[in-house]
């Protein structure tokens, strides 16, 4: 029995094994801005991945900005006909350089934490272009984001909005707010990255308009300023988009009856699914055409908030075969990348095509474990998957990780973080150089101390 390969419930829509189709290479290729040259070696837009991966070594993230801004462009122009605005969803890639580029390109941002807000505002970002999402804001998030003058904080219960409250009069000044609300749409996703139906920590419920109405009009300096909701990750229907809009324009007119006029905005989240392997996922043209006339008539700003769908097909994880060897029948490619890189596998059962970097030599695909260094059986990046012979050195490269790849990377066996490089046809640059060992170590002493502010407890 090889390891899990499907979850229980029927929602393990991202596993490998629901593959069924055949896997759409050359689209996959397209979407990724990769292609093959003459002598059938990999290139990521400009840039020759073999001679890269002899500067760079492995392993090694790269970022392809062509087709990230080839994704932005397009949702942007499909949204075209009405005042919108596209927020990055940080924590897909919050890397400085992929942040830059999206600045660049007009976006604004949607983050989740106090280190997204300093990642952001690091890259350039203007703070009223700073959307602070999130279920768990701590007392002093919610006052970082208050005080740098954020576009909007969207809480995501009433006990989180009473408390925005009340820093707001603490710190004497107005404060734009957007409710999250809890639209009770079930998105045909995996469970884990599933957020928009009831009885989940996601959103504020739905019928708690008037308890919601109530609290604001006892903070004066708090002002509604968005409602919005997020139904999940990687959905590959417009339906769930289209159900969970239509429930919001049902709330802005709660909202408004309730005597609220202040509503500038309805924010449709994100989690606009990509392809990964055999998926047809809906064009941006597809969600525009379901979605504005539903938000059209209230004469509202859109608010859209991708993540994955602007930076998941734009990265590749460079690798390099390491071993390989046969144990219980099983032939098992040994290479070094692995969970403490690319988690998703493992964590979600997800499936990331692997290609060889250069073609190696003539022989049948088999099927192999492709795994990685950790000390965990359930470290793996793909199972029974059918390979060219590849052999210690070779080099692979593994697809559609530009999203919850590198943020989700830990130092677990104490390894180094790869290092992030942005590609385009002009050629590449490094945007974070691989940790050391001093990086992984630091703040941390075998001699422990008690830290100066705390030693009149003792
Ligand atoms: C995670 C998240 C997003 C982005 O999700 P993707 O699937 O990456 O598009 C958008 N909005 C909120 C509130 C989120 O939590």
């Amino acid at each position: 029995m090889s390891l899990v390969r499907r979850t229980e419930s029927d929602g393990g829509r991202l596993g490998q094994s629901l593959l069924t189709g055949a896997v759409n290479r050359s689209a996959l290729f397209a979407d990724a801005g990769l292609s093959r040259d003459g002598n059938g070696r990999l290139h990521l837009e400009g840039v020759d991945l073999t001679r890269l991966a002899g500067h760079v070594g492995t392993p090694a993230w790269l970022y392809a900005t062509g087709a990230m801004r080839q994704r932005y462009a397009e949702l942007a122009s499909a949204f075209a006909g009405v005042s919108h605005r596209i927020h990055y969803a940080v924590k897909a890639n919050g890397n400085l350089g992929v942040l830059r580029v999206f600045r660049d390109l007009g976006a604004g941002a949607d983050i989740v934490s106090g280190g997204e807000l300093a990642r952001c505002l690091a890259a350039g970002f203007a703070p009223d272009r700073i959307v602070f999402s999130g279920v768990g804001k701590t007392g002093a998030e919610l006052e970082a984001g208050a005080a740098a003058g954020l576009g909007s904080i969207n809480v995501e219960s009433l006990e989180e909005l009473d408390r925005l409250g009340t820093i707001a009069e603490r710190l004497g000044r107005e404060v734009p707010v957007g409710i999250r609300w809890n639209p009770d749409v079930t998105a045909e996703t995996h469970p884990y990255i599933s957020t928009g139906q009831r009885g989940i920590k996601f959103g504020v419920p739905a019928d708690q308009v008037g308890d919601a109405v109530r609290i604001l009009s006892r903070h004066p300096r708090l002002r509604l300023v968005t409602l919005a909701v997020h139904v999940g990750s990687q959905i590959l229907t417009v339906r769930p988009h289209q159900a969970a809009a239509e429930r919001l324009v049902a709330l802005h007119q709660e909202v408004s009856s309730a005597g609220l006029g202040t509503v500038r905005a309805l924010d449709v989240g994100g989690g606009f699914g990509i392809r990964y392997g055999d998926e047809q996922p809906p064009a941006p043209a597809d969600y525009a055409a379901v979605l504005l006339p539903i938000l059209q008539p209230t004469g509202l700003e859109v608010h859209l908030e991708p993540g994955r769908f602007l930076v998941g097909s734009a990265g590749i994880l460079l690798t390099r075969v390491l071993y390989r060897k046969q144990a219980g029948g099983k032939t098992f490619v040994v290479v070094d990348a692995g969970m403490t890189e690319l988690v998703r596998p493992s964590r979600y059962d997800a499936y990331h095509d692997i290609v060889e970097v250069a073609p190696s030599r003539p022989g049948p695909e088999t099927p192999v474990d492709v795994v990685g260094p950790v000390c965990e059986t359930g470290d793996f990046l793909a199972l029974d998957r059918p390979l060219p012979p590849v052999e210690p050195g070779d080099l692979l490269a593994v697809l559609g990780v530009g999203a919850y790849g590198a943020v989700m990377a830990s130092t677990y066996n104490a390894r180094l973080r790869p290092p992030e490089l942005l590609v385009d046809d002009a050629g590449w640059g490094m945007s974070r150089r691989r940790e050391t060992v001093e990086d992984l170590m630091r703040g941390e002493t075998p001699e422990p101390f008690a830290p100066p502010s705390a030693t009149d407890d003792s």
